[in-house]
Formats: C-alpha cells, sequence, structure tokens
C-alpha cells in the first residue's frame, strides 16, 4: 500500500509553489510575451530600437507600476510579482524585460523607499501611469567603483546646478524621470552622494550618444550630459548626502531582477532546444535520441531549477523583510552564469543553423552576457558574498 501524505497546512510551502494570483499573474505576463513581444523580438534586435507600441502596453497591462501603492495608481503588488513579470518577459526577450526590471527594481523602488508624499504623488503615479524611469549612476571613470562619481551638484538659491556625463544609461532615450547621482563634496567619498530626480526637460540635460550593443540591443543604454542643469531643491530623494544608501539598497534588490531576467533568458533558450532536438534528425532520427543530448538538455533543466529556487526564494525574503542582500548577490552571480551556459549549450544543440541568425538561440546567447556586467560585475558579487560568509553571515 503506498503511503498516504497529508500536508500539514502549517508546513512552510515548497519554495517554488505560487499562490492563485501569482499563478493567474504569471500566465498573463507569459501569453502577452508570447502573443504581443514575440513578434518584435527579431525586428528590435536587429534594429537595436524597442518597439514604442509596446511600451504602452507595459503600461495598460500595468507592468510599470507593480509594486507602487494603489493610492498613486500602481498595482500594490509584490516584489515577487515583479520578478515573475521580468522572468516571463526575459524568457522571450532580455530587452523587455531589462526595461520592466529597471523601471520596478531600480526606480519605483526608490521612490517607494525614499520619495517624499509629494515626490510619490507626482512621480510614483507618472512612473505607473505613462513615464518611463532610468536609473543614472554609472559614468565613465566610475563602474565598479561607483561612488568614485565626479557628476557635482552645487546649490544655489533654490536649485541645485548639476555638471558632469553619466554613462550606460539603461532606458535613457525612453525615459523621462531619472533618479540621478551626484556628489555635493567629491573630497567627502561616499557622503557626498545624492540622489536627485531629474526629469527629461530639465534645462541643461540632454541624452548622448546610444551604444550599440553584442546583447540586449533594443533596451537603449545611453549617455546623459548635464551641463548646468538646473534641479529644485525639493527633488533631492532621500537626504543630501545619503544617496550612498539609496544607491546600495536599490541595487540589492535590483540584483534579484536580473537574476529573475538571466532565469527568464535560460529557460527561453532551454525551450528552444529541446523542441529543435526532437525534430531535428541525424543518424536517421531525432537528435533528441541520442544519451549526449539527453544529458545536455537534463543537466540544462537542473541548473535552471537551481536558479529558480534562489530567484524565487531571494525574492521571499525581500518580502517577507528579512536580509537577502547576501542571496541577492548569490543568485545574480549564479543565474548569470547558468545563463551564459545554458544559451551556450542550446547553440550547440542547433548546430550549425543555431550559429546563425535564421534561429532564435543566439540572440539569447548574447543576451545572457549582460547578466555578467550590470548592476555589479561578477567580481563585485563574489566580493560582497565573501565579505558576508567570511563574516559568518
Ligand atoms: C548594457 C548596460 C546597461 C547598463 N545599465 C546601467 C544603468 O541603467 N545605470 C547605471 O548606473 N549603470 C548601468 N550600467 C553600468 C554597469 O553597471 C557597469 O558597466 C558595471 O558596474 C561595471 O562597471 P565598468 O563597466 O566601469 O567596469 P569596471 O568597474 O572598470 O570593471 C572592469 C573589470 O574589472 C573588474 N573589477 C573592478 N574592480 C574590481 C575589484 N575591486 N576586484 C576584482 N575585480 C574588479 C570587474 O569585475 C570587471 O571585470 C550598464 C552597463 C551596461 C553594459
Amino acid at each position: 500500500m503506498p503511503e498516504v501524505i497529508t500536508a500539514k497546512t502549517d508546513a512552510p510551502k515548497p519554495l517554488v509553489s505560487l499562490t492563485e494570483d501569482e499563478q493567474l499573474f504569471r500566465d498573463n505576463i507569459r501569453q502577452f510575451a508570447d502573443e504581443a513581444v514575440r513578434p518584435h523580438v527579431k525586428e528590435m534586435d536587429e534594429k537595436g530600437i524597442f518597439e514604442h507600441s509596446l511600451i504602452e502596453q507595459f503600461f495598460q497591462l500595468g507592468i510599470m507600476g507593480i509594486e507602487t501603492p494603489e493610492q498613486y495608481g500602481g498595482g500594490g503588488g509584490t516584489f515577487f510579482e515583479a520578478i515573475l513579470a521580468v522572468e516571463e518577459l526575459s524568457r522571450v526577450d532580455a530587452s523587455a524585460g531589462v526595461v520592466v526590471d529597471v523601471q520596478n527594481t531600480l526606480v519605483n523602488n526608490a521612490f517607494i523607499r525614499w520619495g517624499t508624499e509629494a515626490q510619490k504623488k507626482k512621480y510614483l503615479a507618472k512612473l505607473a501611469a505613462d513615464t518611463v524611469g532610468a536609473y543614472a549612476l554609472s559614468e565613465a571613470g566610475s563602474g565598479s567603483d561607483a561612488f568614485a562619481l565626479s557628476t557635482k551638484a552645487e546649490l544655489k538659491g533654490t536649485d541645485y546646478v548639476l555638471n558632469g556625463r553619466k554613462l550606460w544609461i539603461t532606458n535613457g532615450k525612453e525615459a523621462g524621470v531619472f533618479v540621478l547621482f551626484a556628489t555635493l563634496d567629491a573630497s567627502a567619498g561616499y557622503k557626498g552622494i545624492t540622489a536627485f530626480v531629474v526629469e527629461k526637460d530639465f534645462p541643461g540635460f540632454t541624452v548622448g550618444k546610444k551604444e550599440d550593443k553584442l546583447g540586449i540591443r533594443a533596451s537603449s543604454t545611453c549617455e546623459l550630459i548635464l551641463e548646468d542643469c538646473k534641479v529644485p531643491k525639493e527633488n533631492v530623494l532621500g537626504e543630501p548626502g545619503k544617496g550612498y544608501k539609496i544607491a546600495i539598497e536599490t541595487l540589492n534588490e535590483g540584483r534579484i531582477g536580473i537574476g529573475a531576467q538571466m532565469l527568464g533568458v535560460a529557460r527561453g533558450a532551454w525551450e528552444f532546444a529541446v523542441k529543435y532536438a526532437q525534430e531535428r534528425k541525424q543518424f536517421g532520427q531525432a537528435i533528441s535520441n541520442f544519451q549526449g543530448i539527453q544529458f545536455q538538455i537534463a543537466q540544462m533543466a537542473t541548473e535552471i531549477e537551481a536558479v529558480r529556487m534562489m530567484v524565487y526564494n531571494a525574492a521571499r525574503m525581500k518580502d517577507a523583510g528579512m536580509n537577502f542582500v547576501k542571496e541577492a548577490a548569490m543568485t545574480k552571480l549564479f543565474a548569470s552564469q547558468v545563463a551564459e551556459r545554458v544559451t551556450s549549450l542550446s547553440l550547440e544543440i542547433y548546430g550549425g543553423y543555431g550559429f546563425t541568425k535564421d534561429y532564435p538561440v543566439e540572440k539569447y546567447f548574447r543576451d545572457s552576457k549582460i547578466g555578467k556586467i550590470y548592476e555589479g560585475t561578477s567580481n563585485m558579487q563574489l566580493s560582497t558574498i565573501a565579505k558576508l560568509v567570511m563574516g559568518g553571515k
């Protein structure tokens, strides 16, 4: 007789279990990604331009303000839901994934946590309704060493005057609102860093060159130029000199988003590889009959499952109010490694065809590479993890 196991109602839920609402939410985004995003993917990648009508649909779907409280026009949802959206969009297109990721995990998040009531009313509402946001920390000379930034802010009367240049800013071309970091006093090191809310139309602000990239080509990555850019005093986000805290804490959450993006990328490539292996015939049979191919598919599935658990667990920890810094760094580190391996192997399963632009897998391979670079390189994640685990955390 098989043993009957009755679930204890108070037992912790498996890491991969979703509530009914979460399942519905995920299925909606999955369907939207397949039906609305997928037809644009190839052309967006070739042209390096994000299809504008998709951004409008993101707003209509409510995925540009997932966690934003309902009183500001958002969905009042969870961080976990934002993570599901990024995963499902990235399964189809990593550029779509990062547009939604930056909006939710970095920009909205910064306003929700540090915005004044007036800033929330003004900006969170726009960001949920029709305005794309961007997060501008990096500069030509300061990437991993982000707080060595040199964009200066000086208080003159009722305005701050900002001068400098930002580099690599995701959503730069589409954004109307920028959370932008500058220093009030470079000699004070990280203690001079201040977060400002800059609108696209502020005098002295221009969007510069857009990068021509290996992957996530449709996602715009731009230089920002600030020449005596006037920012009203009330547009300081948080307190003057506390921008470093905003940057560190938003990026901690953002890293789980990049983990979700890489999870989606790995899943998307893997699904194509499995289908192709079952269709492609060599030696008179489908190549999926060969154990060599089966083992590769199984290994990839196992690694994807491990990543899924890490991403979901880190997101649940965040929603539960637990300290998730180590888990977020581990998630981004591992997810980007797995995405690179899985997309590379998926390409190999396609053989020569995988190496061409006629098939979708080479794009997944190119898109995977960014996971090891932005929101802190893999070395920076390892450095965070090492500090925490060696400090006994
Ligand atoms: C497509 C794209 C989108 C981006 N979007 C944004 C955005 O929206 N907003 C934003 O602010 N930034 C963005 N960035 C910038 C990104 O976060 C930086 O590129 C990243 O942090 C790395 O900085 P860097 O390029 O200056 O490299 P560097 O910091 O110069 O690093 C070069 C190499 O040195 C290694 N290294 C550096 N310091 C150490 C150390 N202490 N120990 C060991 N190794 C080290 C790094 O791991 C790396 O391998 C984006 C970048 C790209 C490519």
